[in-house]
């Protein structure tokens, strides 16, 4: 028999986690669910994400694009599915055709949903964003009762079905910013415009993660939820602990180990000077697999049981560990982060070494990683 093949590194997804935490969301908000797994399920995979989401109850899928609906429709998700960011000229009847909630922000946008239903011969699902003042992507309250009122026309004449009104807050991870109240107020306007208009759409929904876990007030009908699901705190210093679960590991396999003598320094620029003689490990993973160069000389890893500081610069494919004097044999476990509970660092405390956050952390990790999907 050959050995297993040893993964050089590698992202271990936790599918039971996944499941774990939309279970205990959905409880917790008591509203239907939105799983939202755009970005490849923030690095832990879409597909999969939205399988096991799907198994623990989560209604409702987003993504951010056309294409990321239209790659979960091919490998078989037949749920409720909404996505809200397209630029002039994409594929909206490839969506409508698929039965795929498509998102309109504005009159020109309705102009190219209308012309797609119309090519695919049936209603298109349509929601409405209104910008209650993230002031990113939807309409404008000043365009609003324009735009519902187009979207009332469509639905009288049968070139879709209003499914949703919704907008996004801005500051929700900080519970007392006077962003949230404002917000949910222009909603709440925004909402009677549309009813007076005459829709009824199924679902009206405004809050994310932290949202959704830290203001009842703003859950309405739906949750969109995408880093609590994933086992990550939206909200560092204010979310209550809910055992959510982190979902994603990850790891690498020793590349080599050494003797480093007092006064050496370690990698380009020469950024770190060993005070003593130490030892010190390669990690063969860098910023071409997500690892954040400004990770340098400040993030830790766990290398036999003990938490290991990054050595000067983390480069294209590698980095360097102080190994503090021990001398563990090359193929030796590199956890970068995980759950924390074996004593390896979260991926928030990888956001908080390089001046981010979780988000980006576990999106961008990946590169020449392979994925592995366990189920504990
Ligand atoms: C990404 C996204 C979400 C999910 O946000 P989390 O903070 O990860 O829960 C919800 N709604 C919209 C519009 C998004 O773009």
């Amino acid at each position: 028999m050959s050995p297993l093949p040893v993964a050089r590194a590698e992202i271990v997804v936790d599918l039971a986690a996944i499941r774990h935490n939309v279970r205990t969301l959905r409880e917790l908000t008591g509203v239907p669910m939105m799983t939202v797994v755009k970005a490849d399920g923030y690095g832990h995979g879409m597909v999969e994400v939205a399988r096991a989401a799907r198994e623990a109850g989560s209604e409702w899928v987003g993504v951010a694009t056309i294409d990321e609906a239209l790659a979960l429709r091919e490998a078989g998700d037949t749920g409720r599915l909404l996505c809200w960011l397209t630029v002039p000229g994409e594929d909206h009847a490839a969506a409508i055709a698929a039965g795929i909630d498509v998102t309109a922000y504005s009159l020109a946008e309705l102009h190219e949903i209308e012309d797609a239903a119309g090519v695919v011969g049936r209603p298109a699902r349509l929601q409405l964003k209104v910008d209650t003042g993230l002031s990113r992507g939807g309409a404008p309250m000043s365009t609003w009762s324009d735009v519902v009122a187009a979207a009332a026309a469509g639905e009288r004449d049968g070139t879709w079905t209003v499914t949703g009104i919704w907008s996004h807050l801005a500051a929700s991870d900080e519970p007392d910013h006077p962003a949230n109240d404002a917000q949910e107020a222009v909603f709440r306007d925004a909402l009677d415009v549309a009813e007076a208009a005459g829709l009824r759409p199924e679902v009206r929904h405004l809050a994310n993660s932290a949202g959704a876990i830290l203001r009842p007030s703003a859950r309405f009908d739906l949750v969109r939820v995408g880093l609590a699901s994933y086992g990550l705190d939206p909200a560092p210093g204010h979310t209550p602990d809910l055992g959510l679960r982190p979902a994603m590991t990850v790891r690498a396999t020793l590349a080599q180990t050494k003797p480093l003598a007092a006064g050496a320094s370690v990698s380009y620029g020469h950024t770190w000077t060993a005070e003593t003689d130490t030892t010190v490990g390669l990690v063969p993973v860098g910023y071409a697999d997500g690892v954040p160069r400004h990770a340098s000389n400040v993030a830790q890893v766990l290398v036999d049981g003990k938490r290991r500081a990054i050595r000067g610069r983390v480069c294209m494919d590698q980095f360097v560990v102080d190994l503090d004097g021990d001398l563990p044999a090359p193929g030796h476990d590199v956890v970068l982060f995980g759950p924390g509970r074996d004593g390896e660092p979260t991926a928030q405390d990888w956001a908080e070494a390089s001046g981010t956050i979780s988000y980006e952390i576990v999106t961008r990790v990946g590169g020449r990683m392979t994925r592995r999907y366990v189920d504990k």
